[in-house]
């Protein structure tokens, strides 16, 4: 009897790995054919100041699957890290992001820079800042206008070779951004060493900013600390009027969310800029 329901629960499992590694294999030929075919799509979600004024946008992948509709970086990002596959399309976003704000600016929309999410395994390859530099020289966009975005988790694995690679992007004059600030180990102590220029406080202690006390500390103390190391900070996943106002207030320099704007295709951030108002929402529902 035991050893029945042993087998069975094996069997049960095996079953249950092997759809798993099915379903893997299926969504990494998906996603083999979607960057082949240049399925693969960029959105942009403007960064705005104080001001109002767009001051960046950042470069958010899509991927417009035939079947299943949009599929979340969240859900396919991390097996692109894991198959490799992240490389060919980084090198693919960052060009595109490149190529997209040279046609911005073609078009009298230059007064913002783009930034783009790296990814781990991309930052730590050797080739990564030769990458760059290609990628800048051939699609002829100034360095000061390229961004990066990189998570804690990134600079901390490999710490000393991180530092090198961030020391030589402020030479090529490209900024860097800690993204999702507060959710990894590093301490602002840590990030004191690097040359960075921004922090972006992650979404999860802004959900919450004006209904918990503590969040809301937590969030004092990052700006506050930021700006001693004479760091901008952004606010991200801004959602509401009384978010926004009480970021203002503390002194927090930009701000990206729903509120101010969704994540949207070219054609519609050229919109955007060229009327300098939010967009309809049923023009600008999707993300
Ligand atoms: P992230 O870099 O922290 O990007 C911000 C995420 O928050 C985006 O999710 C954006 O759509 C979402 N967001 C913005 N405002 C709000 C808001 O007000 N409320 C809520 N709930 N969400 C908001 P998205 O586009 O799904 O991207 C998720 C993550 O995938 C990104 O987080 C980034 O880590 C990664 N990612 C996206 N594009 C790329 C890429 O081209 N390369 C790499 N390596 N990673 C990327
Ligand atoms: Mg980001
Ligand atoms: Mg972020
Ligand atoms: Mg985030």
């Amino acid at each position: 009897m035991a050893k029945q329901q042993g087998r069975n629960a094996y069997q049960w499992f095996t079953r249950e790995i092997t759809t798993r590694v099915n379903e893997r294999l299926v969504m990494r030929n998906e996603l083999q054919d979607a960057i082949d075919e240049q399925r693969l799509e960029l959105y942009y979600q403007p960064l705005y100041d104080q001001a109002g004024d767009i001051v960046t946008v950042e470069a958010l992948l899509r991927w417009n699957h035939p079947a299943r509709g949009f599929v979340p970086p969240s859900e396919f990002i991390p097996l692109a890290e894991e198959t490799g596959q992240i490389m060919a399309i980084s090198r693919w976003v960052l060009e595109r992001a490149c190529l997209d704000l040279e046609l911005l600016g073609a078009r009298g929309h230059d007064g913002f820079k783009v930034a783009v999410n790296v990814s781990p395994l991309q930052f730590h390859r050797a080739g990564f800042l030769d990458t760059l530099r290609e990628t800048l020289a051939s699609t002829q966009l100034p360095a000061s206008r390229l961004e990066l975005e990189l998570t804690e988790g990134v600079l901390l694995k490999d710490a000393e070779d991180a530092v090198d690679v961030l020391h030589d992007l402020r030479r090529m004059g490209i900024d860097v951004s800690i993204d999702d600030f507060g959710t990894g180990f590093s301490s602002l102590n840590y990030l004191k060493q690097l040359p960075i220029s921004k922090v972006k406080i992650d979404r999860s202690f802004i959900k919450e900013v004006t209904h918990s006390a503590d969040d809301a500390s937590i969030v004092q103390a990052i700006i506050s600390m930021a700006h001693h190391l004479g760091l901008t900070v952004v606010a991200e996943g801004i959602e509401t009027e009384q978010q926004h106002r009480l970021l203002k207030g503390y002194g927090c320099e930009l701000f990206q969310g729903y509120l101010l704007a969704r994540p949207m295709p070219l054609e519609q951030l050229e919109l955007l800029l060229r009327v300098g108002t939010e967009l309809p929402s049923e023009m600008n529902q999707r993300d």
